[in-house]
């Protein structure tokens, strides 16, 4: 019995120093030098002419110093272009890919589809989000755990995505009718105390990243805000999560479950519209996190017809935009810090940044806008030492624009070149292809 004990012990250690080569291959030993025109480095400095060195897929320091470029470094010149950190998109779901097979309602795809079939599919709009310049997300709601699946295929570079934090089920009350003969899935389903704190634990237990509550009504082309759960329910659901040292991401489309949201302590808000002052004066105080998703409904404008929305979608979704801006603006004026989330789904992957135009006609300039993605982003995942910015010390996540992103937000928007996540060029739309 020992001896076999002790012989798989050893038979672990070497699978887990073999496992270490093998993982330090794709990063490479190799050290790389990115020069860029400018670069903006979420510090608060704005660089001109700066090299970025970067070794064993972090950054090992900024300069504007040539000669301190290593010897037999690669040289990647971009000095044509501006960098910036990769961009964090709080809010996210990845697994709710659907292509564009006509005649077929995006709605419909979803639930027709095996988990297994999904997660594959969803590589696609992995690689769109990376060629946004977005290198991490936080994903708010998947089913199955296939936002488990997809987070660890893409960090053992089985699939080419964005880094994940994912959150597994998102906790809802019971809202399905009752059909005889069919059980639902258990899924995220939770009533009272007592099941809130069960459903929290199993998606702790089954390696989720962060915790998602809905605490209101409100998804797709329904845009009402009805409060679900109670005070009580958000208390003991925020109180586990930071027990376990997990963030909680509360949903409320309307101000009563942002008030208890809020009240509860939730690290972050998703959506609220129509805040009442005290609630925002409350984020302010506490610095809980806004994240208004804005541009999602105006995504749900231009494809509900293909999604399958109920006739009359655009009335609804039109008139909930321009609350939900307005109190993205009254947020920010208060001082309530805002993080960038898309709520992407169906097929807005790609179109992530998007909600950054929405952040500037909200009054911010270009540039506090682009902290909503990067060092806001990275302060509500817990990872400010590692994320959302260019310093030494800091995974390589880097993104080359064209133009100048501190004058026009669009830049960003439209103009990515190239993307490197943890020191590995994952888009690269530099070369001029003939005839230009
Ligand atoms: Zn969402």
């Amino acid at each position: 019995m020992r001896l076999a004990r002790l012989a798989s012990a050893v038979a672990i250690v070497v699978l887990a120093v073999a496992s270490l080569l093998a993982q330090e291959k794709p990063s490479g030993k190799s050290v790389k030098a990115i020069r860029f025109g400018k670069l903006w480095d979420a510090k608060g400095k704005l660089w001109t002419n700066a090299i970025v060195i970067v070794q064993d897929g972090k950054i090992r320091s900024v300069t504007t110093d040539a000669s301190s470029i290593p010897a037999g470094a690669e040289v990647i010149d971009l000095s044509h272009y501006s960098g910036l950190p990769g961009l964090i998109d709080v809010h996210t779901h990845m697994t709710y890919y659907t292509d564009e097979t006509p005649g077929e309602p995006m709605r419909n795809q979803l639930q027709n589809r095996p988990a297994a079939v999904e997660v594959f599919l969803a590589r696609k709009g992995a690689l769109r989000t990376l060629e946004a310049g977005v290198t991490t997300v936080r994903d708010l709601g998947a089913d199955q755990y296939m936002d488990i699946a997809m987070r660890d295929l893409i960090n053992r570079g089985e699939m080419i995505g964005p880094r994940m934090f994912v959150c597994g089920y998102g906790l809802y009350i019971t809202s399905s009718p009752y059909k005889p003969g069919w059980n639902p899935p258990a899924g995220g389903a939770a009533d009272g105390v007592p099941e809130v704190l069960k459903v929290v634990r199993q998606q702790i237990a089954a390696g989720a990243d962060v915790i998602k509550m809905y605490g209101s009504t409100g998804t797709d082309d329904d845009v009402t805000g009805f409060e679900t759960y109670t005070y009580e329910e958000m208390k003991a659901a925020v109180d586990t999560a930071h027990q376990f040292g997990k963030k909680i991401a509360i949903h409320s489309y309307g101000p009563d479950g942002a008030r208890d949201a809020v009240r509860a302590g939730t690290d972050s808000l998703e959506h609220a519209t129509d805040m009442d002052d005290a609630t925002i004066q409350e984020m302010a105080k506490r610095g809980t996190f806004y994240v208004p998703t804005i541009d999602h409904n105006r995504y749900y404008v231009d494809n509900g017809d293909r999604i399958g929305y109920a006739p009359g979608f655009k009335d609804r979704l039109q008139a909930f935009i321009p609350r939900n801006l307005e109190t993205a603006r009254r947020a920010f004026k208060a001082g309530v810090k805002l993080a960038m989330g898309s709520d992407a789904v169906y097929t807005m992957y790609g179109e992530n940044t998007r909600e950054l135009g929405w952040f500037v006609k909200a009054g911010m300039t270009p540039e506090q806008a682009l902290q909503t993605a990067t060092s806001n982003a990275a302060a509500l995942l817990g990872k400010q030492m590692e994320l959302g910015a260019v310093a030494p010390g800091y995974l390589a996540d880097l993104v080359a624009v064209e133009g100048d992103p501190l004058s026009d937000i669009n830049v960003t928007l439209n103009k990515v070149k190239w993307v490197m996540k943890g020191g590995e060029v994952v888009v690269d739309k530099t070369k001029k292809t003939p005839g230009q």
